[in-house]
């Protein structure tokens, strides 16, 4: 019994030490739980801790879409005597939209990895130029994929350098065109089997460029002829080897 009344005893203590009661705020003296005053109190207190909480969101809010402004850093290097390839016309006027102040679209996604001597965080700028050129008109809306023909969904950037050079093509194309270093025999038969005879799919190179490859391929008028000739090049240093 005497136990029994020391645990009870006990656990009143910690329940009172834990509880917080609510205080009158002019008297400073504490509230009886339950009373009108006490449930006004508290009311009023959670109100303006959900005042709180907006208000954070609303300058989190803010201080993303400032983020996302960009200071200018997001416009290309690379320079062509005019008149300049038709994707290199449309970056430069997405280039000046972006120095206008347009923001860049949010990236909701993870960081992509490096893809053709590019890193993951040039692919996102690549990405974020190819939906402002979208947004502004600049791209045609093509719905057949220029690999099999099919509906096209997505765009395929090659070389992140000349990221408006984003060709429309289906789901399933665009995911073999991204395997195809991992599977070359898959790719090689998918050509042959389902690419359609022009399309620009056969120019792709099947071993992976590294960055002075990019930057070389990326700074050719005729980017496709560039990429077909950097292709044929190393299919033949291929063969010779021994
Ligand atoms: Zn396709």
């Amino acid at each position: 019994m005497r136990a029994y009344i020391a645990s009870w005893r006990r656990t009143e203590v910690e329940r009172s030490a834990r509880t917080v009661r609510p205080t009158d705020l002019r008297t400073g003296r504490p509230v009886w739980f339950g009373s009108r005053r006490a449930v006004r109190i508290e009311r009023c207190r959670t109100s303006s801790r959900a005042r709180e909480r907006d208000l954070q969101r609303v300058a989190t809010k803010r201080r993303h879409r400032r983020d996302d402004r960009s200071d200018g850093s997001a416009v290309m290097t690379i320079s062509f005597p005019d008149p300049a390839p038709i994707d290199i016309q449309i970056e430069r006027q997405v280039d000046q939209a972006i120095l206008d102040g347009w923001p860049l679209p949010r990236w909701g996604w993870a960081i992509p990895g490096p893809y053709q001597g590019s890193t993951g965080a040039e692919r996102v700028l690549g990405w974020q130029k190819m939906r402002i050129a979208e947004m502004m008109g600049l791209l045609e809306r093509r719905l057949e994929c220029s690999g099999c023909g099919a509906q096209a969904h997505h765009r395929h950037q090659e070389i992140y350098q000349r990221s408006l050079f984003c060709p429309a093509v289906c789901r399933s194309c665009h995911y073999r065109i991204h395997k195809r270093f991992m599977r070359p025999l898959e790719w090689s038969e998918f050509l042959q089997r389902e690419v359609l005879e022009q399309s620009w799919l056969w120019c792709l190179p099947e071993d992976p460029l590294n960055r002075a490859e990019a930057l070389r391929i990326a700074a050719s008028t005729d980017l496709l002829t560039a990429l077909q000739l950097h292709a044929s090049d190393r299919k033949a240093d291929r063969k010779d080897r021994p």
